[in-house]
């Protein structure tokens, strides 16, 4: 009998739905109870309480987490979130995630994920550093190129990525480019991995038109979030041809059903303006509203649970393609299901992030370095594969593409499992 020894996690969180994701492809999977105990529950979790010095002279203490789900693949590999909303069961959801992400494109790494609960907006640049480089010292026990591998999520960015690479090399006196990705090129980071994600993006929501026999020329798309994820997505899928008529940021939302003037958006966003206070041609909207504007295409690509009960039967696309992770809750789930709206999940959707990420680690243990075309051929040829295989699962099981997706996954770790064994 095999004993569940995490706390349960609250029902509405993204551990929750986590779980409850995994639960439902177990189940599918008829997946050994051995097994089943093992993946539930997270290999390893680090919590850290830790002092900064701040600039008026005093002391904080923040609390940040390191969750490895499953090291049965290969090194675990997961982002660092900066967020005030971070806690425990949150690192949890995203660190399984990982696990299933880096299962579904097939790529040799286990699942982890970290977190510092802060506000970065409150903090400075010399706060920031000195929380990043204590919080780097912290979790360099677990960390290495060998063992577990971060890289950035939301809150944080190559220079965070450069002062954890720079701390881990201090420590052993030589520089560590292999322990972390999303690094900036000048110090072992990969050209083509700032836009990674946002261009897998854009790579699955090509295969599943091309799919649907739709053209991807004149398609409308909206896009909650315009950070990372979300611009780039936005950028390259109007470079094939879509028309991309609202984006939203944590303080609103812009529309425009005849397309949007995206240089402009990002000019002013990249001059720190938010999105409702710009002008150009438009409407502006509430972030909820973005949800729910007439289009072909959704990219939720903000943070979780924002497609759920409550607005998911006003969601107007008839395909979402999830850049964030966990954005979709599983109440939303079914009734996107249930009114034929096709979700792809954020294991396939966002995993063109992961998977440069593993090319820039790659070049970082060979010092080899690649060029653009080499990245985003092989980019294109993972994600492909990858929908290909996801797309053809769910034919054959007559199920959605996220049980596809997880089904394929949870395989393939299940798989290692067993072939390695129980130690001793
Ligand atoms: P980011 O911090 O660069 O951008 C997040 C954006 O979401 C910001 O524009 C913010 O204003 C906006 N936002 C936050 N809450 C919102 C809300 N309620 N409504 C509308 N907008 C909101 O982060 P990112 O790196 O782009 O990550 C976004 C999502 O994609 C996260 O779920 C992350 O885990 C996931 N993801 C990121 C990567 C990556 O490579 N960066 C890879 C895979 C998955």
């Amino acid at each position: 009998m095999v004993q569940q020894m995490t706390t349960p996690a609250p029902e509405s969180s993204a551990y929750a739905t986590a779980l409850a994701q995994f639960d439902t492809v177990a189940e599918r999977l008829r997946l050994e109870e051995g097994i089943r105990g093992i993946l539930r529950a997270p290999r390893r979790e680090l919590t850290v309480n830790f002092p900064v010095h701040m600039d008026d002279g005093s002391i904080h203490v923040f609390t940040g987490y390191r969750v490895q789900h499953s090291l049965a693949r290969g090194p675990a590999k997961g982002g660092i979130r900066y967020h005030s909303s971070v806690d425990l069961d949150e690192v949890r959801a995203l660190a399984m995630w990982m696990t299933w992400k880096c299962a579904v494109v097939n790529i040799p790494y286990g699942g982890a994920k970290g977190g510092v609960t802060v506000d970065t907006g409150a903090l400075s640049q010399r706060e920031l550093e000195g929380l990043t480089r204590r919080f780097a010292s912290e979790i360099s026990i677990i960390i290495g190129p060998e063992k577990d591998i971060p890289g950035p999520d939301v809150g944080t960015n190559e220079q965070v990525m450069a002062w954890i690479m720079d701390t881990i090399s201090m420590h052993q006196g030589y520089s560590i480019s292999g322990v972390v990705t999303g690094k900036p090129v000048g110090i072992g980071g990969t050209v083509g991995r700032r836009e990674a994600t946002g261009r897998g993006v854009s790579i699955v929501i090509r295969e599943a038109l091309k799919a649907a026999g739709r053209p991807l020329e004149g398609t409308t798309v909206v896009i909650q979030g315009f950070g990372n994820v979300g611009t780039h997505a936005a950028r390259l899928l109007q470079d094939m041809g879509c028309v991309v008529v609202g984006v939203s940021d944590t303080s609103g939302g812009f529309a425009n059903p005849g397309g949007l003037d995206l240089l402009d958006i990002l000019r002013f966003k990249q001059g720190g303006g938010r999105l409702t206070d710009y002008s150009g041609e438009g409407e502006r909207l509430s972030g909820g509203e973005v949800i729910e504007l007439p289009c072909d295409v959704l990219v939720p690509a903000a943070l979780e649970g924002q497609i759920n009960g409550a607005n998911a039967d006003r969601v107007r696309a008839s395909l979402v393609a999830e850049g964030a992770n966990g954005p979709t809750t599983p109440d939303g789930d079914a009734i996107l299901y249930d009114r034929g709206v096709q979700v792809i999940p954020d294991v396939l959707a966002n995993a063109g992030g992961v998977t440069v990420s593993y090319f820039e680690w790659v070049q970082d243990l060979q010092n080899h370095f690649w060029g653009e075309m080499e990245v985003v051929q092989n980019l294109e040829r993972v994600l492909t594969t990858a929908y290909g295989q996801v797309a053809a699962m769910a034919a054959a099981e007559q199920v959605d593409m996220r049980t596809a997706a997880n089904m394929l996954a949870v395989q393939r770790v299940a798989e290692a499992l067993t072939v390695r064994g129980i130690y001793p």
